[in-house]
């Protein structure tokens, strides 16, 4: 067990998780602009971008690159410059770094070694998305990116068809209509929201359906960045589930009994439906029927 007092004095410096913004500059804090002006060193996600941020603030602090691949040996650097005493400030490129971005490995990095570690409030695109859905947002679960490959997405989507929660998706440009037509597939026609360029010029929400939001990705050319927010699963919805597969709970055996009992058929028949209602082997049910 570990209990951490943020703001208890320390001879160890202090890991600030410092989100920025994800379009609109006036989205920093004022607390943000303060710890990265008072940080010893900052590590960015990208330090180019970094850059031009902190040169718009006109903050001139000392940036180390904190990219995904060097995290492992930044984690070293970061933890002994911590255990000597300085303020470390971590960035993404937009948001709150750790989400969808690097950071949480430094964050783990740090506890194991008791040093404290504060998180500042601020810009994150899949809050700003879901609470501008209208979808319910007493439960959401943030997903963050779907995998690219096909049967790998369409695999996590199975996952969370009976999820109540309001799901929150990041998604690509290029990706966003294989990712819709994919959550029609799996998910079904359920009420979502695609939040576009949030905190920008452009930013746009569209709400509907499934596939009327289909329909308008086919016919509009949509650039800038997305959130992909999608209406939980409705009672209906699972309770068709648990009918398509009333005999989930039942063990092979008494699924071929009931099913000679309910429908007055023989075993050989029964074992024929089993198979096919669980998508095994004729022999597998056979012999779980006949031999156990
Ligand atoms: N850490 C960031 C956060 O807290 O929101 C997310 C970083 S993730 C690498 C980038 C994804 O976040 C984008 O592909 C998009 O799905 C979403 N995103 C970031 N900024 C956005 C914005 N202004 N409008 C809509 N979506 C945005």
């Amino acid at each position: 067990m570990q209990i951490q007092k943020s703001f208890e004095s320390r001879e160890v410096g202090t890991l600030y998780i410092v989100p920025t913004p994800i379009g609109n500059l006036e989205d920093i804090t004022y607390r943000a602009l303060s710890i990265l002006k008072s940080s010893h060193v900052i590590a960015a996600e990208d330090t180019r971008n970094t850059k031009k941020l902190l040169n718009y603030f006109d903050i001139h602090v000392p940036l180390i690159s904190y990219h995904e691949y060097s995290e492992m040996t930044r984690d070293t650097e970061i933890v002994n410059r911590l255990q000597a005493g300085e303020q470390v400030a971590i960035v993404s490129d937009a948001g709150m770094p750790a989400i969808s971005d690097p950071g949480s490995r430094i964050v783990a990095a740090a506890i194991a070694e008791d040093l404290p570690v504060v998180v500042l409030p601020g810009a994150s695109a899949a809050l700003c998305a879901v609470v501008g859905s209208g979808l319910d947002t007493n439960r959401f679960l943030f997903y963050g990116f779907l995998p690219r490959k096909k049967k790998e997405r369409k695999h996590e989507l199975e996952g969370l068809r009976k999820e109540r929660a309001t799901l929150i998706f990041y998604e690509s440009p290029h990706r966003l209509k294989e990712m819709l037509f994919a959550l029609s597939e799996v998910l079904g026609n359920r009420r979502i929201a695609l939040a576009r360029e949030l905190t920008k010029k452009f930013e746009e929400y569209a709400r509907g359906s499934v596939e009327e939001i289909l329909h308008w990705v086919e016919t509009t050319s949509l650039k800038g960045e997305f959130v992909v927010i999608v209406e939980g699963a409705s009672d209906e919805l699972i309770a068709e589930d648990e009918v398509s597969v009333w005999w989930k709970a039942l063990s092979i055996e008494d699924h071929v009994e009931q099913l000679m009992e309910e429908d007055n058929i023989s075993s050989k028949e029964a074992i024929k439906r089993v198979a096919t209602e669980r998508n095994l082997p004729k022999r597998e049910v056979y012999q779980a029927y006949h031999i156990n």
